[in-house]
């Protein structure tokens, strides 16, 4: 798969885009600023520990930028289909365009998308076959960095706090209070929800049934896939080298096999 950039022209979507955006700026800057930095050059916390830090939200924010601008598999406007494969497609009534079946028309960006999962306002983008394991790596991301910013935000009111040597009735630290409670309650308004969609969009995948199914009237049909769940996410994810599961850094490319048959599109 080459590298496409794919933008949707959705005011609704840009908005809420920034608003994610947003927030990881907020304890990108704030975090280091007030918690960090202080606390390494008063030798509290070591140095990997910012580093750590830093690099998680490298990957949150990669992973961000890739999904939302990532193609999710739009379709050709004159996809080439083989003989043996006419039995797969089917018409879409809605841009009277064949597709794949399992794909969707997404009536927000106005095409197809093959195996189309659902479309995410939060990253302004369809959630598609080809970048769901970037949506994936977000949601995973997103679950460590709130977790990280709620166990510094956490040190900082409990630990850390009484080490400063600030005064304690100061305009400096009833500012810095107040922005740590707006952290806090950022991290945990992003852990709980990312921690379920996770842990929705995993047992999706793991039963091969995509959230515009679930909420179709073949809700029956929902099970397991019967496959290994190695098997499965390496389809999902392009590899079968699990370390890579983890990087956002790099070009999928599509493994093939029953549960994504990669037709010639
Ligand atoms: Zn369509
Ligand atoms: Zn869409």
């Amino acid at each position: 798969m080459k590298l496409r950039v794919h933008f949707v022209v959705d005011p609704m979507g840009w908005f809420c885009l920034s608003m994610v955006f947003g927030v990881w700026l907020y304890n990108t800057v704030f975090i280091p600023t007030l918690i960090l930095f202080p606390h390494y050059s008063e030798g509290h916390i070591p140095c990997a520990l910012v580093a750590c830090y830093y690099l998680a939200s490298l990957f949150c924010i990669t992973a961000l930028v890739r999904a939302s601008t990532a193609d999710p598999g739009r379709l050709p406007q004159d996809p080439h289909i083989p003989h043996s494969e006419r039995e797969h497609w089917e018409l879409c009534n809605k841009c009277n365009l064949m597709r794949p079946k399992r794909s969707h028309h997404c009536s927000r960006c106005g095409h197809c998308v093959r195996r189309m999962d659902h479309h995410c306002p939060w990253i302004n983008n369809c959630v598609g076959e080809d970048n769901h394991w970037l949506f994936l790596q977000l949601c995973f991301y997103t679950q460590v960095l709130s977790l990280f910013t709620l166990l510094l935000d956490f040190c900082q009111y409990y630990y850390f706090h009484p080490l400063t040597h600030l005064q304690q009735e100061g305009f400096g630290v009833r500012h810095e209070l107040a922005l740590l409670r707006v952290s806090t309650f950022m991290g945990l308004l992003m852990f709980g929800g990312m921690s379920s969609l996770f842990y929705t969009q995993l047992t999706g995948i793991l039963t091969d049934t995509t959230t515009i199914e679930k909420m179709s009237y073949f809700k029956s049909d929902v099970g397991s896939s019967g496959r290994p769940w190695q098997q499965t996410l390496s389809e999902v994810f392009g590899t079968r080298w699990k370390l890579l599961w983890f990087v956002p850094f790099r070009i999928r490319q599509p493994l093939g096999g029953a549960l994504y048959p990669r037709l010639h599109v």
